[in-house]
């Protein structure tokens, strides 16, 4: 059931590393699949007024984490909010830092993984 305005922000760790990265290319991704907004973490971090009222109007929080520090969850956790989806990159079996990365697959199964905690959370 959506609250607030009804929409959904998506909030990545955006870290360096290759899940931090894929993370970030998931949230971009389900943004262009009009799965939601992708949204700015560090602005909420530096108490931006408006993007924290956004924040607190919005539906759903998505966040995407890339391991197992959850530095997304923690910083919007920090800021008031708890994440509706939280999916983290490393709980599905992408490695943090692989020999070969495979940047398109490790991202379409971190959308999918999002994708299916949007739709639990409307049964
Ligand atoms: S959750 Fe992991 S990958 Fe993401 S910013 Fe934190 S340490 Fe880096």
């Amino acid at each position: 059931m959506p609250i607030g305005n009804g929409e959904t922000l998506i909030f990545t760790c955006a870290g360096a590393s290759h899940v931090g990265q894929a993370a970030n290319q998931a949230g971009v991704q389900l943004m262009h699949q009009q799965d939601g907004s992708l949204f700015c973490l560090a602005a909420l971090t530096a108490e931006i007024p408006e993007k924290t009222a956004r924040t607190r109007a919005a539906g759903v929080l998505v966040a995407i984490d890339g391991c197992e520090d959850h530095c997304c969850r923690r910083a919007l956790e920090r800021a008031g909010f708890v994440p509706s989806v939280h999916v983290v990159a490393t709980d599905i079996g992408i490695l943090k830092k692989p020999d070969k990365p495979h940047m398109g697959e490790d991202v379409h199964r971190i959308v999918q993984k999002v994708q299916a905690g949007l739709h639990a959370l409307v049964r």
